[in-house]
């Protein structure tokens, strides 16, 4: 078993790398268990223009890796691998990767919100065979193809503007005639010739054996089916949060899971556990909010910990 530590951050994206950063220069020598998959949501998406301090723009895995080196700087640790089970009932805290176990002080969680799927067993069946959650990683595999984007948000907007760099045809599914999305991301969509919007629709089965041939769409109003050849089918519908590991032990909300830190401070129900970016905020989450939050928990964390030592000082007993 490990030392205990200061503080374990369990996340490596904007939020996880930012807490860590400011934790690192207030010398408590944070643990970053970062994921196997590190990078978060930032690793799906290409061109960032709107991060402050980027002026010409960045790309989001190199952003993340830009974050993780600056953190690394100031003496965090990372360990590339998945949290599977934490216990934060007593301290100091446990938190387990495998049979590892490590213990701290203080823990973050950052673990971010992941893509939703369809639901579909034909989506499962042929997702990497057509069926994709990230344009970043797969737009390049649709070179001169025809690609379905569902969704009606930004993300669903940025994907297709994104893939049209390469596809030579791609068609965005959107439930109903309203979009989500910003008024200026719609334009956009709008304006390249190589994107249309089909409205009205959803996604009833993913069709194809090998790969991806088709999808066969039920219209929303009239309930006709229809079937539109594609190449490929990029889910572009938003995300849900990684809370899965905490539901047990941490306040959250009942619908989505989202886990609920107390009034401006990163603060959970447990004193000690804090909750930074995308896995407790479903209003703003963007990157540069994410990081801001993962400052702000550093920050409350490393009050938190002052404070803890004064108390165990005026106590007159020994401190960890
Ligand atoms: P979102 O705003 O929640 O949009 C999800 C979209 O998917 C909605 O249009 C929704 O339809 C549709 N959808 C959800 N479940 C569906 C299902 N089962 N079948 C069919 N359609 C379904 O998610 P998002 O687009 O990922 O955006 C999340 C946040 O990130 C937003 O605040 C957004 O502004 C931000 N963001 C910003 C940028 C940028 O500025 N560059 C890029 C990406 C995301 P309904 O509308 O009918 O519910």
């Amino acid at each position: 078993m490990d030392d205990v530590r200061n503080l374990i951050v369990i996340g490596g994206g904007p939020a996880g790398y930012t807490a860590a950063l400011y934790a690192a220069r207030a010398n408590l020598e944070p643990l970053v268990i970062e994921g196997f998959n590190w990078g978060g949501q930032l690793m799906i998406t290409s061109d960032v223009e709107n991060y402050p301090g980027y002026a010409d723009g960045v790309l989001g895995p190199a952003m993340m890796q830009d974050f993780r080196r600056q953190a690394e700087r100031f003496g965090t640790t990372f360990l590339t691998d998945d949290v599977t089970r934490v216990d934060f009932s007593e301290r100091p805290f446990r938190v387990w990767v495998g049979d590892d176990e490590y213990r701290a002080e203080a823990v973050i969680v950052a673990t971010g919100a992941t893509a939703r799927q369809l639901g579909l067993e034909s989506e499962r069946v042929l997702q990497g065979r057509g069926v994709s959650y990230c344009a970043t990683c797969d737009a390049a595999f649709f070179r001169d193809k025809t690609v379905v984007v569902v969704g009606g948000g930004d993300s669903a907007m940025e994907e297709a503007s994104f893939i049209a760099r390469f596809a030579s045809r791609v068609i965005v599914v959107h439930r109903r005639e309203e979009f989500r999305a910003s008024p200026i991301m719609v334009d956009r969509a709008r304006a390249n010739e190589k994107i249309e919007l089909l409205l009205n629709k959803v996604v009833e089965e993913v069709l194809g054996e090998s790969s991806v041939t088709g999808v066969r769409l039920r219209d929303t109003v009239t309930g006709e089916e229809s079937v539109l050849e594609t190449d490929g089918l990029f889910v572009a519908m938003g995300h849900d949060p990684n809370t899965a590991l905490f539901l047990d032990q941490l306040d959250h909300e009942p619908e989505t899971g989202y886990l609920v830190t107390r009034g401006k401070s990163t603060e959970t129900n447990v004193p000690g556990v804090f909750a930074a970016g995308d896995v407790q905020d479903h209003v703003y989450r963007q990157a540069v909010t994410a990081a801001g939050s993962g400052c702000a928990a550093a920050l409350d964390a490393e009050r938190w910990l002052s404070e803890q030592r004064h108390a165990s000082l005026s106590a007159g007993l020994a401190v960890s």
